[in-house]
């Protein structure tokens, strides 16, 4: 019995109250600043691994950003990361970051359409599809619906059929290996859907963009509702973009 108690006192408290105000662990890299401290642009371009800063004007690309902290370190006066979890957005031109520029990332509300706001608010089943993805992500999205994130407080929930699904979480780059399955998937779930990219593999190919291995043509044909970035994507990011998006684009009283 004590021993149980002693437990309980080390593990302190886990339940998060309110994961729109949650603060985030020291070592978590979220929306990055890029200051107007000079810096070998060539360089900083050169040592990123997926082309993610782009040079004049020097930019930071969240949908092809890792996240590996490589850029901060290397140049720590010029880039910091900031503990903003708030990133995910409908539109893939709100996830670049320029310089000088202090942003917080939300969503475009004329491009969310209207039967997203008036049939999902309140409760939202998804179907997850790991299209060529390594885990870290699936993992991190099941981590959304245990007790610390408890998204299931929203009405949100990840469902197995896409026949009970109002929208397709996807991903991985999307390897050629699942390009079909990806596509039946999606046309199993009735309409209105939604389609949200989780990651940066998801939202760019990350590391394998430009493989002959991936094919995300299913892209070109059908439009992304919602983009998150991380690498893996963090539960309180995928969380607040997802009430964001049920919200009709809104930033919340909290958020
Ligand atoms: S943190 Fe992002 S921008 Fe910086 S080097 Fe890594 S992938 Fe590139």
């Amino acid at each position: 019995m004590i021993g149980n108690i002693k437990i309980l006192v080390h593990q302190g408290k886990q339940y998060i109250p309110d994961p729109t105000t949650a603060s985030v662990p020291g070592i978590f890299r979220g929306i990055p600043e890029i200051t107007p401290v000079k810096a070998d642009e060539k360089v900083l371009t050169e040592l990123c691994p997926t082309g993610a800063i782009l040079p004049q004007p020097l930019r930071i690309d969240l949908g092809r950003c890792l996240f590996c902290g490589e850029c901060a370190r290397t140049f720590p006066d010029k880039i910091r990361f900031s503990k903003d979890y708030k990133m995910a957005t409908n539109s893939r031109g709100r996830l670049i970051i320029s310089e000088g520029e202090l942003k917080h990332i939300t969503l475009d509300p004329d491009l969310v359409r209207k039967e997203i706001r008036r049939l999902f608010n309140g409760s939202l089943k998804l179907r997850q599809v790991s299209a060529g993805g390594d885990n870290s992500n699936e993992l991190e999205l099941n981590a959304c619906g245990n007790v610390n994130f408890d998204m299931g407080r929203y009405g949100i929930e990840f469902v197995a059929s896409p026949r009970h699904a109002d929208g397709i979480v996807i991903t991985g780059p999307i390897t050629q290996n699942m390009a079909q399955s990806l596509q039946i998937c999606y046309d199993a779930i009735p309409e209105p859907k939604m389609i949200i990219l989780a990651g940066t593999d998801a939202i760019s190919g990350g590391l394998f963009e430009g493989s002959p291995a991936v094919d995300r043509s299913f892209l070109d044909r059908n439009p992304v509702d919602l983009y998150v970035p991380g690498n893996p994507v963090h539960p309180l990011t995928f969380i607040n973009g997802i009430l964001a998006l049920m919200r009709g684009g809104r930033v919340s009283k909290k958020g």
